[in-house]
């Protein structure tokens, strides 16, 4: 249209921030679609979303999905243990790094497998805070040089298992969250003449800055305070056990928005460990936990959603601040261990829905020409749009406008005006807004109750998919996801819409949106033209949302596709599975329905119809299969294609 020749796709990355948050694996084609680089060794390896969407549509896999991109998932556990290397090199560090990755940020078994491929040349382990984590751990870290982390509260069947692991010569190191954890663990392990490796978990006084700065400070729910480890220590060492403590644990909260707080954590315990180490307690490990964030809305801030740092400044912190520390201490460079979870999987991972509706508030029209004997309400509100013509003061004519709506429902109560005169009010209103909008983008100032407007006027888009499934953290803890179009993006957008889903709740919306100017209530995409099929993409959502979906409204887990780039290929990818979602049958089971004869009950029914004539047997046979297949098939909307 009018301005597509001034958009170039720079304006759209300015717009969208792809590259501000794509974290080097997402960026906009130069034809407009987004284009992945999954392999960061592999540059010429570039992927067309586009390409992926319509082979998934040919091999007959239906939208909603999850895409998958392993070369990711790989690419992130190389940079996290490669800056560890040579960030311990450059600083002439005595350690090593041994990292783990902790499954409940993904536990799915293919994330697992991967990563646990992709860091075996850096012996990188797995971490669990669960009895049926450890069962999983346990199973897939067979590497005997990798650590096993385990967190969380434990009972004795955990214990039992991680007294197992270590008969079977795994590296697997106790976590004690609370005092009683250890004297079970003492008891269990002379029973069983089974010698553990022991870490305690601190309680630390700093807390993180952002959403989870809970997991530390005096309330913490885990870890032991500074009295309980000397005298956790105390008692091993009065066990005969000593020689057993290995590992000193902490861990101030997800998604660290502020380096400061990474600073001070390792600082404190760095502090704890050299102490330790002058009580006689020689630690091998200084695990400092998780927390490495995510830089969502691309703004490189403390926002909730941001960080003001990356992972070199994050690990130089760590390594530098433990030397730092120890030097001055006197006491030798430990082992160093991280649970970066979130930073490891989140950019893995996205889903891609379909817009599949409109809901618009303001979209049907009534003829408004001037008829005999008009009410003065509607003669008002159409001398308002008169007024525009004018360019008369906007603020007035806004505040004019809403106060003409409302006294003419009042109207309408009372039986002053008609429906239909209702109607035409509504519809000159609407008339008016649009035309204050278009108004409002060149004027100077804009009164605050008028910048609300973009969002009154803007379109709810239905967008096949369930933001309780697929984006738990929006809903939950207003996490902001970046979401954008996949294609077309070398056009201007000219339409402003915020999203619903397909539930029947009314919080099933997401109206936070990552753009140039900050998070906005409203995400311009293109308009969609008659039959287009259009789809948004919704990205880092491998940390975390991928595994935390639940069940509302019994739309379950969504068709998955993993990719694999492949340099031979013409479009340089090839799928190598697809993980088939919920079916109807799938969710029902859960609730504990029988499906099956749900089935024979809904056939009796029609049998029933039959026989009274009121339905023919062809006809009843087609009603029964296709009862059936609906069981069989996909949780959510099935469009046309
Ligand atoms: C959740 C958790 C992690 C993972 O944190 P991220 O911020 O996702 O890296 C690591 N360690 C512990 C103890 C956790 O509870």
């Amino acid at each position: 249209m009018s301005n597509s020749d001034t958009w170039s796709i720079d304006d759209a990355e300015k717009l969208y921030g792809v590259k501000r948050w794509g974290g080097g694996y997402f960026e906009i084609g130069p034809n407009g679609n987004l284009h992945v680089t999954p392999d960061v060794n592999n540059e010429k390896m570039r992927i067309d979303i586009k390409d992926v969407i319509d082979e998934i549509q040919q091999e007959g896999i239906q939208f909603p999905i999850v895409l998958r991109f392993h070369d990711i998932l790989r690419s992130q556990v190389a940079l996290l243990n490669e800056t560890f290397i040579k960030t311990i090199k450059d600083a002439d560090y005595q350690g090593s790094y041994r990292g783990v990755y902790p499954v409940k940020v993904n536990q799915m078994r293919e994330v697992v497998e991967e990563i646990v491929d992709a860091g075996q040349p850096y012996n990188y382990g797995l971490e669990a805070g669960s009895k049926a984590e450890l069962l999983t751990v346990l199973a897939y870290n067979t590497d005997p040089e990798a650590l096993t982390i385990l967190n969380g509260y434990k009972d004795e069947e955990f214990i039992r298992l991680s007294l197992l692991a270590r008969k079977l010569g795994r590296k697997i190191i106790v976590v004690i969250e609370k005092f009683s954890e250890l004297t079970m663990l003492i008891r269990l392990s002379k029973e069983l003449d089974i010698e553990p490796l022991i870490g305690l978990r601190s309680k630390m006084t700093v807390k993180g800055r952002g959403k989870w700065e809970g997991s530390g400070g005096d309330k913490a729910k885990f870890g032991l305070t500074i009295t309980e480890i000397i005298n956790a220590a105390r008692l091993l060492e009065a066990e005969g056990m000593g020689h057993c403590f290995k590992l000193l644990h902490f861990h101030i909260g997800s998604q660290l928005t502020d380096i400061r707080a990474v600073k001070e954590a390792i600082n404190e315990g760095a502090m704890i460990y050299a102490e330790l180490h002058h009580l006689g307690f020689k630690l091998d490990y200084v695990d400092v936990g998780g927390g490495l964030g995510i830089d969502y809305d691309g703004s490189k801030s403390t926002n909730d959603s941001s960080m003001n740092y990356n992972i070199q400044e994050y690990v130089a912190d760590i390594v530098f601040g433990m030397k730092e520390v120890c030097d001055l201490e006197k006491v030798p460079h430990p082992t160093l261990v991280s649970e970066s979870g979130r930073a490891i999987t989140a950019h893995h991972s996205c889903v891609i829905a379909e817009i599949v509706g409109e809901i618009r508030s303001n979209s049907s029209q009534m003829d408004t020409s001037v008829v005999d004997d008009e009410h003065i309400l509607l003669k008002n509100m159409r001398y308002l749009t008169e007024s525009i013509e004018k360019q008369e003061n906007l603020q007035e004519i806004f505040n004019d406008a809403a106060q003409y709506k409302e006294q003419a429902i009042s109207a309408f109560k009372l039986r002053v005006i008609s429906l239909e005169e209702l109607a035409k009010i509504e519809t000159l209103y609407w008339q008016i807004m649009e035309s204050l909008q278009v108004l409002m983008q060149t004027a100077e100032f804009v009164p605050e109750d008028m910048r609300e407007l973009d969002y009154d006027l803007s379109s709810q888009y239905l967008c096949n998919f369930s933001v309780f499934q697929s984006a738990a953290d929006t809903w939950a803890i207003d996490q902001v996801l970046p979401i954008v179009p996949l294609t077309r993006m070398n056009e201007r957008p000219t339409v402003n819409c915020s999203l619903v889903d397909i539930t029947c709740d009314s919080d099933g919306k997401i109206d936070q949106f990552v753009l140039e100017k900050g998070i906005s209530d409203v995400l311009p995409i293109n308009k969609i033209n008659k039959g287009e099929e259009y789809f948004l993409g919704m990205f880092l959502t491998g940390a975390y949302q991928d595994v935390m979906g639940d069940m509302h409204n019994l739309f379950g887990r969504l068709n998955e596709v993993h990719i694999f780039s492949h340099d031979d290929d013409p479009l340089d990818f090839y799928i190598e599975e697809v993980v088939t979602g919920s079916s109807v049958n799938d969710v029902l089971s859960i609730m504990q329905y029988h499906p099956s004869s749900m089935a024979q009950a809904v056939k009796k029914l029609i049998d029933s119809n039959i026989a009274k004539g009121n339905m023919k047997p062809r006809e009843g046979v087609k009603w029964t299969d296709f009862y059936e297949d609906c069981l069989k098939g996909y949780t959510y909307l099935k469009t046309s294609k």
